[in-house]
């Protein structure tokens, strides 16, 4: 059996029972490292994992170059792939895992790990979690979104014309991957002071960092693990 386990945002208690159980009777969970031109970082998901008591030699790590260049980290999913179906080939047995940030199935890089393995004729399953956009707004308490208003997420990436339609709507807008559009974020928000503007770095974990003070949001350099959430109330 071949399972993607969302682990939620970060904070080791936010993970599904399921995907704790899951984990617990993996025979190999196949976990990134960030890598840069610095070298190996922390992996996150490995750190979380080793605090639910997950055995270290169930953790297979893999190197995920982070990078606007996309090739590396391309490269390093058909690695992982491979990996996999070479194992659940050798192994019909084996219980392989690979593990996701938040839900799985939300912006997550399984998408092409799992392309390549269905396209070698395996099936995969899927484990939801908690996405960290939720686990954002539970932090400022109340609603997303209620009654008639809609929300939109935009991944860091949007035409001129598409960010001011989301700032000119009525809506709530969830801006992901901050780092790619701090100068966008920073310009909405003196353009557009009516908006309600709140801002996320590394939820759930130690340096977790939260503020709704527009001027603050403004002094900060935004990191790839950060969210915008901008409400109209
Ligand atoms: N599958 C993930 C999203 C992956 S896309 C989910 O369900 O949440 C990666 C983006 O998610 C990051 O650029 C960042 O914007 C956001 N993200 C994921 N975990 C985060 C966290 N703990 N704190 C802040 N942002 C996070």
């Amino acid at each position: 059996m071949i399972y993607f386990v969302s682990l939620g945002p970060g904070d080791p208690e936010l993970i599904t029972l399921k995907a704790l159980h899951t984990l617990q009777r993996a025979d190999c969970i196949y976990t990134p490292v960030p890598t840069t031109s610095k070298g190996r970082h922390t992996s996150k998901a490995a750190e979380m994992m080793r605090s639910l008591g997950i055995r270290e030699e169930q953790i297979q790590l893999y190197d995920l170059p982070m990078s606007k260049d996309r090739d590396g980290a391309l490269e390093a999913y058909t690695l992982v792939a491979d990996e996999v179906v070479r194992r659940q080939e050798s192994e019909p047995e084996a219980l392989l895992v690979i593990v996701a940030e938040g839900d799985c199935g939300f912006y997550s890089s399984s998408a092409y790990i799992g392309e390549h393995i269905e396209a070698r004729g395996f099936t995969t399953h899927q484990l939801c979690g908690v996405p960290a956009f939720i686990a954002c707004n539970s932090l400022l308490g109340g609603q997303l979104v209620q009654l008639e208003e809609q929300c939109t997420v935009i991944p860091g990436a949007a035409t001129a014309e598409e960010w001011s339609r989301a700032w000119q709507s009525p809506h709530t807008i969830v801006v992901m991957k901050g780092s790619l559009c701090e100068s966008e974020i920073k310009e909405a928000i003196q353009r557009y002071p009516e908006r309600r503007w709140h801002y996320f770095e590394f939820v759930g974990m130690p340096k977790e960092f939260v503020t709704s003070d527009p001027e603050e949001i403004q002094g900060r350099t935004f990191p790839y693990f950060s969210i915008i959430i901008s409400k109209c109330r």
